[in-house]
């Protein structure tokens, strides 16, 4: 396994609790942290209590989170969660935490966890996959013999290069950037306040809190991409936009910031294919979306632990295996893509639309409604059910009859749900066939022509250097407030 943290854990567990032998390599050492915002919904808590990592988790004081505030256009819509296997709550660890956790439940599951040692190349024999180099931190190298790889080492990942598999046949740019900074929070550890978390939407432009561990909060824009460089550039500009969002503001009061100012500006979304002879990608490795909608963490986990489990059992016949791995996969895109398709309408960033604005209307005051928006953003709900044909159909028809809505905003809101749900269909009706999904945007990534994905190898795909503008790096500067030099953290009420 290369990759210890959300997706690398929970495969490693599923196989070492089946008995297999697990050695996992990770460059990184724990716990620490990565650039990743990370709050998380009922269906993970399930999935981590399934795990044995909910508890030890909870003891870290990361706060239960059961009740979400959403203000889009002006309406305040509150909601609760249909509980998961019990669970109503969600929670938004740090990174540092959860990650630790996991890397802790694997070492006591039985896998072997190697920090700071970094894999750099395969062996490979007769055409399958059967071990990896390494290095460790001493500058020793070696060679791991084994029936499978699993790449869980993230968007740059190496063992996708490595097999021929780096560019994506599927890829689409997200409308929206990050910049997040942590804070104190203001309120006490175990109060009320501490169990919501917060999104406003003022023009093209959401912002967050969300209360994490140690008593911390995360305060996160999410801006159009190309905002976010300029969001970046001093505190000043940070200030300007905190001052667009009072209800934040107020929240936050006080809260002296805990961190620089981290960004991502390029996050784009993703499939890459997944499985091959003898290895496998998970998590980001294999497959990307906006995390406007939250849920990468949950799939790394989730499909995570269904590799692990499919893996345990196939592991000594490779033609089973192999099998296994592209059913595991084709499982993933089948549930993955319908998320995909509506965390890439939630990063158009335009301001609140008519037919979105009829729907937060139709929630503000109805329970259920909300409740029907809450398990859409938890995976508990299809969005397409809550984006329903009856329901569209309503509240275009408001759109049209509110005389502050222009028609053709409406129309324009309604052709373009419409044809997401045509790109949707097309794309489930391929895995249906038992196909990888639609290959697209090759031109935009820099192909040539498109390649049906089951055709390629590492002869058709040069394994492309991962660039800087793939994935805005953790900056990690505080950024200056003048040109004459760092500030020590001011409280954001100070710089504001
Ligand atoms: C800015 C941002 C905000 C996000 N916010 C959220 C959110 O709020 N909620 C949510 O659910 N998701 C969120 N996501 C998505 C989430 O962060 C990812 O889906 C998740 O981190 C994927 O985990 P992973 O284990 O696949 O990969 P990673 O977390 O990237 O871990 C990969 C590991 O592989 C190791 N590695 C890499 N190469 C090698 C090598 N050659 N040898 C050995 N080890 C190697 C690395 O050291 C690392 O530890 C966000 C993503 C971004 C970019």
């Amino acid at each position: 396994m290369v990759g210890a943290r959300v997706a690398g854990s929970p495969a490693a567990i599923e196989l070492a609790r089946r008995g297999r032998k697990v050695v996992v390599l990770d460059s990184s050492t724990f716990p620490s942290d990565t650039l990743s915002t990370h709050v998380v919904f009922p269906t993970l808590t399930a999935e981590l209590a399934a795990l044995g990592a909910l508890e030890p988790l909870l003891a870290t004081g990361t706060p239960k989170q059961p009740k979400v505030l959403i203000n889009h256009g002006g309406i305040d819509v509150h909601w609760d969660y249909t509980p998961v296997d019990g669970y109503d709550f969600g929670m938004c660890p740090r990174r540092t935490t959860l990650d630790g956790v996991l890397v802790d439940v694997a070492r006591e599951a039985g896998a072997e966890i190697r920090e700071a040692t970094k894999v750099t190349g395969l062996e490979w024999t007769a055409g399958r996959v059967s071990g990896v180099h390494y290095k460790d931190r001493e500058g020793n190298t070696g060679t791991i013999g084994c029936k499978l790889v699993i790449g869980a080492d993230g968007r740059r990942s190496t063992v996708a290069s490595l097999v021929g598999s780096a560019v994506p046949y599927r890829r689409d740019e997200n409308g929206r950037g990050l910049v997040f900074m942590y804070v104190d929070d203001p309120y006490p550890a175990d109060s009320e306040e501490r169990s919501q978390l917060f999104q406003w939407r003022v023009g093209d432009t959401l912002g967050m809190y969300f209360p994490t561990c140690d008593n911390g909060a995360v305060v996160l824009f999410m801006p159009p991409r190309e905002q976010v460089n300029w969001f970046g550039q001093d505190l000043v500009h940070w200030n300007e936009r905190l001052n667009q969002y009072p209800m934040l503001k107020e929240r936050i009061a006080g809260g002296a910031p805990r961190t620089k100012l981290r960004k991502a500006s390029d996050p784009f979304s993703y499939f890459r294919k997944s499985s091959g002879p003898g290895w496998a990608l998970v998590g980001d490795a294999g497959h990307f979306k906006d995390p406007v909608i939250a849920q990468g963490i949950r799939d790394g986990v989730h499909y995570g632990r269904k590799l692990g489990q499919a893996a345990a059992a196939a592991l000594d016949d490779p033609t089973w295996l192999d099998r296994a791995l592209f059913d595991w996969e084709l499982d993933r895109d089948r549930e993955c893509v319908i998320s995909y398709h509506f965390a890439l309408r939630l990063s158009k960033t335009h301001p609140v639309s008519p037919v979105e604005l009829e729907i937060w209307k139709a929630s503000e005051h109805d329970p259920q409604r909300a409740r029907r928006l809450a398990d859409a953003f938890g995976r508990t709900l299809s969005p397409e059910k809550l984006l329903n044909y009856p329901d569209l159909i309503t509240w275009t028809a408001r759109g049209f009859l509110d005389r502050r809505q222009s028609n053709r905003d409406v129309l324009g809101d309604v052709t373009r749900e419409l044809s997401t749900k045509a790109r949707l269909y097309r794309d489930l009706a391929r895995i249906s066939r038992g196909k990888r999904l639609v290959p697209r945007n090759w031109e935009a990534w820099g192909g040539t022509k498109p390649i049906p994905p089951e055709k390629l190898t590492a002869d058709h795909v040069a394994p492309r250097q991962p660039q800087r503008s793939d994935l805005a790096r953790d900056e990690g500067e505080l950024v200056r407030a003048s040109a004459n030099g760092v500030h020590p953290a001011p409280t954001l009420e100070q710089a504001s």
